[in-house]
């Protein structure tokens, strides 16, 4: 396969941008990928990214891309940065942004022309490069499957990636004269929606496989539930739909290496120092209490309104709580009333990935009480740095942590406490049962040195999707 000449095409990618797990996915599979085939990632050149850190240069000569009659200056650039070829799309409505897709007031009403050119100029890439295939993620690159149709002699195969499909890209009709896009693609099997424009139901339609990042989200979001009205178009299609459950960089996040912490560690006394430390410098008065952390994004998805009505009840248990997030304004506000009244919550707004790592090492319980969680890659990070997660059973979350009542030493399983409906009630229940765990020191400490040792790297999972790519070679040659 090492002749497998691969595009993985992502809106954000770790470390030149990131708002949520998908910069993870898309920095550490091209990687795990690049040991089988040859990779190169291809991303927006954000205007916060840093051209000399990376060793960023223009390559070739500016251009144009045509969308819709209208003329927008192209240029391309690439780097090679910790052995991986990055490539990269400027072209200023795209790029000249302080955000990557709206502001804390809300989404950049013209993300359709914005992400329309990133889907229009990794085309224009595939023309001039000759990629067998071209990996695609979520609703922000989805128009491509319809655009390289269009393109009769254009060889590629596209492997769209729904990482969330609560994210479609749905815009109105009127959008399709700026994207360019014939009429005869706003039917029902293509991408019209509700007499809207949906980016990710073109994937859907045109795309050769469509993967979701865990099984249990595929089988999810072909129901009522979880499929965000796309259910029946996706039940159509399928036959060309997988779930390959995500894995992590095992080297970010190892605590065996981790330059951010206090004290990399391999056993619990070395986290213990890091939880000591961390204690001290946000100065809790009970520090030996267990510490339970919520690191994430305050959106309903998260299970922010489970999380925040059994707060104050959590807050009279025995333990210490320390909360990391940035989201929606009406749960900073909640979260903020309910910290001001227990001195056991600590509360940190923002986005801080050095922090996250000092949290993660600290803490003793990692709650992800979410209402619906495609894979998740916080609840791995966790179980790596021994931290015991306390999830919904849904999803991604289903498929990585067992609850830890049918623990057993020989597995190579996650295990945590693991609750079955979004529910505070459970939820509250769940952190309870997690405490008295704690309580019995040996068994606790068994199951967290049993989590640290789990393989949650990409190894499995890229075998899988490697096995895609030569599936759709076979298709290739005989179709
Ligand atoms: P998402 O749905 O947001 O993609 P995931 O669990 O898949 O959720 O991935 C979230 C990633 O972002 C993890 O690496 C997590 O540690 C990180 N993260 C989330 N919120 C913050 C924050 N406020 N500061 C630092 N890292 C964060």
């Amino acid at each position: 396969m090492r002749d497998l000449r691969l595009l993985f095409a992502a809106s954000e990618v770790y470390p030149f941008a990131k708002s949520g797990g998908l910069a993870d996915v898309a920095h550490s599979l091209p990687r795990a990928l690049n040991r089988t085939c040859d990779v190169h990632v291809i991303m927006p050149l954000y205007q916060f990214i840093d051209h000399e850190l990376f060793g960023i240069e223009a390559i070739g000569e500016p251009f144009d891309i045509i969308m819709g009659g209208v003329a927008y200056p192209v240029i391309l650039y690439i780097c090679k940065y910790e052995g991986m070829t990055y490539r990269f799309i400027y072209t200023p409505l795209l790029c000249d942004r302080e955000f990557l897709y709206g502001s804390p007031q809300g989404e950049y009403e013209d993300n359709y022309i914005r992400f329309g050119l990133f889907n229009y100029a990794i085309l224009e890439v595939l023309k001039r490069e000759k990629y067998e295939i071209v990996h695609l993620n979520d609703w922000q690159c989805a128009l491509l499957p319809l655009l390289i149709k269009d393109e009769l002699t254009l060889k590629t195969k596209s492997l769209l990636t729904i990482h969330n499909l609560a994210f479609q890209g749905v815009f109105e009709k009127k959008v399709l004269t700026t994207l360019g896009i014939d009429e005869k693609y706003f039917t029902m099997d293509s991408l019209e929606f509700y007499g809207q424009v949906n980016f990710m139901k073109a994937g859907i339609a045109y795309a050769d496989r469509i993967t979701t990042v865990s099984p249990t989200y595929a089988k999810e979001i072909l129901t009522s539930e979880f499929g965000c009205g796309l259910e029946g178009f996706l039940q159509y299609h399928s036959d060309k739909l997988s779930g390959i459950v995500n894995g992590i960089d095992t080297e970010h996040f190892s605590p065996s290496t981790d330059k951010m912490l206090i004290l990399p560690y391999v056993d619990l006394r070395g986290k213990s120092v890091n939880k000591r430390a961390y204690m001290k410098e946000i100065q809790v008065k009970d520090p030996k209490k267990p510490l339970v952390v919520f690191i994430g994004r305050f959106t309903l998805q998260k299970g922010l309104e489970i999380f925040i009505n059994a707060l104050p009840d959590i807050a009279l248990m025995a333990c210490n709580i320390v909360i990391l997030g940035e989201g929606e304004i009406q749960y900073h506000d909640a979260l903020k009333v309910i910290a001001e009244k227990y001195d056991n919550i600590h509360l940190e707004f923002g986005y801080d990935e050095a922090l996250s790592h000092r949290i993660y090492a600290a803490s003793d319980f990692f709650l992800m009480p979410s209402l619906f969680e495609p894979c998740g890659l916080a609840q791995m990070i966790a179980m790596n740095y021994g931290s015991m997660p306390i999830v919904h059973s849904v999803g991604g979350l289903a498929d990585t942590v067992h609850d830890y009542a049918a623990f057993y030493t020989k597995s190579q399983k996650g295990y945590g406490v693991v609750f079955n409906n979004p529910d505070s009630e459970l939820f509250l229940n769940a952190v309870e049962k997690a405490l008295l765990l704690y309580g019995t020191k040996t068994r606790f400490n068994k199951i967290i040195k049993h989590n640290m040792l789990c393989d949650f790297s990409w190894k499995e999972s890229a075998e899988l999707y490697i096995k895609e790519y030569e599936n759709m070679r076979e298709d290739a040659k005989y179709g």
